[in-house]
């Protein structure tokens, strides 16, 4: 199963199928040129691509730093809570014909803090993650706290900590090998536009606890190749109807664990709910993403 990504015709010739070839590749063999050669607003970030290239038809990626214009899509990105928007605007700041949707949702996100960092070089941002500590939520548990004062929402200056994790390419394409094998099932790690398709699958209901199941089910759909479906909405038909061994969900949560590749922030805070300072994952989030305007 390729990608849908429009050919340079240049090198239409190398639209080869992605897992397969990339699994063993060399970048050196047959490396395109970055196309910060031939821009120069761009920069070639190839090398902090943690996926490794692995599973798409192209392995070179540069991007430029967002402009004044694509401030107007994040405002509407963040207004309108939709990703999609995000999506588009990184789509546009990376090679012209490369789109987000396509990438790795881990590799979007990575995208994402590279424009944090690099477009927005003075401005704090607001960022928000969950308490962990054992006592709040004891508290939480007996009601003596409400559920959202676990919630922190935070304003900072500086990025935190930055963990980078390399995709672990032999280990996931044996995973994908037996899989396939086993089950007949081809897996493929989710991609943005899974994200997408998965936060409008969700506007459409309005219970909690359908969007709940529903995000249960797309965990294990989007990783899987569209050769079982083109579209989120058809994998998750397919898992569904699918006379598959329950064993499969394991397995594919298998693959999710070793597929892990990409940017994690982490920093030291202090919970307003309980005052408790610890090392916090910072939680990805459109909203909370980009710097306070003011
Ligand atoms: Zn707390």
């Amino acid at each position: 199963m390729t990608l849908k990504v429009k050919q340079k015709e240049d090198y239409a010739d190398r639209a080869t199928p992605v897992v397969e070839s990339k699994v063993t590749d060399n970048v050196a063999e047959d490396a395109e040129k970055p196309y910060s050669e031939k821009d120069t607003k761009f920069i070639n970030i190839t090398a902090d691509i943690t996926s490794g290239f692995m599973f798409y038809p192209y392995n070179t990626l540069s991007i430029r730093p967002f402009t004044l214009g694509c401030l107007r899509k994040i405002f509407r990105a963040v207004s309108q809570h939709k990703l999609s928007h995000m999506v588009e605007v990184i789509s546009f700041s990376i090679d012209p014909d490369k789109s987000a949707m396509d990438l790795t949702a881990q590799d979007f996100w990575s995208l994402m803090f590279w424009e944090r960092i690099n477009s927005y070089k003075k401005a704090p941002y607001r960022v928000t993650f969950n308490c962990l500590d054992n006592g709040h939520k004891a508290k939480v548990a007996s009601g003596e706290l409400a559920p959202d004062t676990l919630a922190n929402e935070i304003v900072v200056k500086n990025t935190g900590e930055l963990e980078v994790k390399h995709l672990d390419k032999v280990a996931v394409s044996e995973w994908i090998k037996k899989v396939q094998e086993e089950y007949n099932i081809s897996l493929y790690p989710a991609r943005a536009s899974d994200l997408v398709e998965l936060e409008e699958l969700q506007e459409k209901m309005e219970l909690d606890e359908d969007k709940e199941e529903i995000a249960w089910i797309a965990q294990l759909a989007s990783n899987l190749s569209k050769a079982h479906g083109q579209t989120l909405a058809e994998r998750i038909d397919f898992l569904t109807k699918e006379e598959l061994s329950p064993d499969l969900k394991n397995d594919i949560e298998k693959f999710i664990e070793l597929a892990d590749h990409g940017i994690r922030e982490t920093l030291t805070v202090k919970c307003a709910g309980c005052g408790v300072s610890r090392k916090e994952e910072l939680s990805f989030d459109v909203l909370s993403f980009f710097p306070v305007g003011d």
